[in-house]
């Protein structure tokens, strides 16, 4: 049975488990760490880390964009943040550590976050994961959905925070 129940993705780390999770690694939980996920906890964002050098600097932080590189690389390790392709392939970083799947305009790079579906009571890539554990016996890596799609043509403002809905990606309206 598939639900499409309106589960809100949590948003677990709060600084003292970010600290706790970082030394858990043996790292700190310096200052560009700090200035990173702060920007990033602030709403969802999906941003490259150019955007966030660009905007970390308009702020007036003083980090490198290498520092931001580097950093945005050490908490993706850490599951802090989450790395995944943008529309063009570059490395995007999502604020939402949490599970949900994407679904990306390859026209706009637009992003939106879409909480995943149970079945049989398991988000899908759960499912699915332990669905092809079964089957081929082999240890699946943790999937990661993504779609492609086009935002469906109407006023802009449901663009900015439309409800999250999985539809089909029929070209109908295309033309
Ligand atoms: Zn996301």
């Amino acid at each position: 049975m598939v639900s499409a129940q309106d589960r809100q993705p949590e948003r677990p780390w709060g600084p003292s488990e970010v600290r706790e999770v970082l030394r858990s690694r043996g790292l700190r939980y310096s200052r560009p760490r700090r200035v990173i996920l702060g920007y990033l906890s602030e709403r969802d964002r999906h941003v490259s880390a150019e955007n966030l050098y660009v905007a970390l600097k308009q702020r007036g932080e003083d980090l490198s964009l290498s520092t931001v590189y580097l950093n945005l690389g050490v908490l993706a390790e850490a599951g802090l943040v989450r790395a995944f392709s943008g529309a063009s392939g570059e490395v995007l970083y999502d604020s939402n550590p949490s599970e949900h799947y994407h679904v990306i305009s390859p026209d706009t790079g637009e992003v939106i976050d879409v909480t995943p579906p149970l079945i049989d009571g398991q988000p899908l890539s759960e499912f699915l994961r332990s669905y092809v554990e079964t089957q081929t016996g082999w240890e699946i890596e943790e999937p990661h959905v993504t779609l492609r799609g086009r935002a469906p043509r109407s006023d802009a403002a449901s663009v900015e925070r439309g409800a999250p809905r999985v539809k089909g990606s029929d070209a109908s309206d295309a033309g």
